[in-house]
């Protein structure tokens, strides 16, 4: 049986909704991206694939160079702000969702942190998990 997650921004005008059994893993951020794109010591993120995602209402994107020449683009809320799904425009058959706009997120099971190097002291890096000094090695 398929469980259907869901999900949105603060203030609802963006939805969005996947399959569990979709998403290949999660992870912690510590990029200075991320913080500065969350205001926080780190985004966490679900990967899944960009078909199993069903976006409905108007994101709006920015997108940065990142640290490895990418072109990282972050969608997010034009209304209320908060920042909801990402990708890689080279690698954009895979979207990142933000895990924290689940409406439930109790099933999230965190595999690994990114960008251990820039991780803020008072964010702390959990060491129960593998971590990544930077981006992580491609597959
Ligand atoms: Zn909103
Ligand atoms: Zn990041």
């Amino acid at each position: 049986m398929q469980q259907l997650e869901t999900g949105g921004c603060l203030c609802g005008a963006i939805r969005y909704s996947f399959a569990r059994e979709a998403a290949v893993s999660a992870h912690h951020c510590h990029c200075d991206d991320c913080k500065k794109s969350t205001g926080s010591g780190k985004a966490t993120i679900l990967l899944l694939a960009e078909q199993a995602l069903k976006l409905e209402g108007q994101v709006k994107f920015y997108t940065v160079v990142g640290s490895d020449g990418s072109h990282v683009t972050r969608g997010f809320c034009p209304q209320c702000g908060s920042p909801l799904v990402s990708f890689v425009e080279e690698a954009a058959e895979i979207r990142f969702v933000k895990a924290g706009s689940l409406d439930d997120s109790s099933w999230v099971r965190i595999d690994s942190s990114y960008w251990q190097q820039s991780a803020a002291e008072w964010s702390p890096i959990d060491n129960s998990i593998p971590c990544f000094k930077g981006n992580p090695e491609p597959d």
